[in-house]
């Protein structure tokens, strides 16, 4: 069983075939493979990635797509 890797909650429901979500923290998580990818849903309904706050990964220094 997963955890989500912001609450560490185990209320992980499941919403695609790679897509989860946590109802204790209202973010969404989506796995690709190995990698996971963690988004907070916004008040209009898009996504905004959490991954630097969780993964530490080289991000190219010119993402900064509006
Ligand atoms: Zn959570």
């Amino acid at each position: 069983m997963m955890r989500c890797p912001n609450c560490n909650s185990k209320d992980i429901g499941k919403i695609g075939s790679h897509q989860f979500y946590c109802w204790s923290c209202f973010i969404e998580l989506t796995v690709n493979g190995d990698k996971m990818s963690v988004y907070q849903v916004e008040e209009d309904g898009t996504l905004s990635s959490l991954d630097d706050l969780f993964f530490e990964e080289p991000i190219p220094p010119q993402v900064h797509v509006n």
